[in-house]
């Protein structure tokens, strides 16, 4: 962005100049990646607690370029989200999950693969079919598909009820679904009990301070029975110890996700760290 003197732009200050244009090179860098299918997935195991195996795993994106370097997720999916480009890295994100989950079959590999998605994705009436589009071109399994969802903003009632209809439909085909940084979103009560949710993920900020204080512990606790007592699965995220790890299984927590468990990789890294 240039300073043409005597406009709006003049009363931005040089660190918004720089923002600016980091993020409209990120956007032009971005068009170009997507168009070459450019970026990576990597999949991070969940421990199942109640038989100790790893039954599913969450993908998530990663995007290197060559002129910007590594730009980081909780950078990348804000500018995607405001520009529109987040329904193509969703269906990136679709496509690539879907072959990986036919090429894990073929392999004797059985997982689960839960995407992360904004809830906003699903306005667009595309991305019910898309998905199962995908799925049914790699012969997989709906029920091998969970997406986490997020929601920063309120939705005006009538984007609601599109969003519903779409989910929905999705459920019904057997796709699963969980409400993603529990404890954090807006309007998360309104959601568990309005959409085909299964699970809740309690966010990593809450989990990292479990150890802190006791109120936090009990807080996380009630979070845990809540959801049991209305039939979710609780998933706990961002798990680094194994104070935690012991804090969160003997409050009863479904399963745990954490770099105590492992990092996010790649699938010949995960494929070798299944054993
Ligand atoms: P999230 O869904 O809450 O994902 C968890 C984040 O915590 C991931 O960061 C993961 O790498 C990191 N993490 C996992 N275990 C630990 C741990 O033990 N300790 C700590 N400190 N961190 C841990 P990442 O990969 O940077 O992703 C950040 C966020 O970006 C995600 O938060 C998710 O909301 C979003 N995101 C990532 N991939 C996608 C995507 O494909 N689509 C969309 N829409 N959003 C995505
Ligand atoms: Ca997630
Ligand atoms: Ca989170
Ligand atoms: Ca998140």
């Amino acid at each position: 962005v240039k300073d043409r003197g005597g406009s709006a732009i003049s009363a931005l200050t040089s660190d918004d100049h720089e923002r600016l244009s980091r993020k409209a090179h990120i956007e032009k860098r971005l068009i170009y990646a997507l168009d070459r299918k450019d970026l990576q997935l990597l999949y991070q195991p969940q421990v199942n607690l109640e038989n100790g195996k790893v039954e599913r795993v969450e993908a998530l994106v990663r995007w290197t370029d060559s002129e910007i370097g590594v730009i980081t997720p909780d950078e990348l999916i804000p500018i995607a989200e405001e520009n529109g480009l987040i329904n193509e890295i969703g269906s990136f994100v679709v496509e690539t999950v879907c072959r990986q989950l036919k090429d894990w079959k073929s392999k004797g590999i059985d997982l689960q693969i839960s995407i992360n998605s904004s809830i906003h994705e699903f306005r667009d009436k595309d991305m019910a079919k898309m998905l199962l589009e995908q799925l049914k071109i790699n012969d997989c399994q709906a029920s091998s598909l969970m997406i986490e969802i997020t929601e920063k903003f309120a939705l005006e009632a009538e984007a609601e009820r599109s969003i519903m209809t779409q989910m929905k439909s999705l459920h019904q085909e057997g796709i699963s679904f969980a409400l993603d940084d529990f404890g954090t979103g807006y309007a998360s009560f309104r959601y568990m009990l309005m959409l085909p949710i299964s699970s809740i993920k309690i966010d990593q900020m809450i989990i990292q301070s479990i150890t802190k204080q006791e109120k936090i512990q009990k807080l996380i606790n009630g979070m845990i029975q809540f959801g049991k007592s209305l039939d979710f699965q609780v998933t706990a995220e961002g798990v680094e110890t194994n104070e935690q790890f012991e804090l969160l299984r003997a409050m009863g927590c479904d399963s745990l996700q954490g770099y105590i468990i492992g990092h996010p990789m790649n699938a010949t890294e995960l494929e070798k760290w299944l054993g």
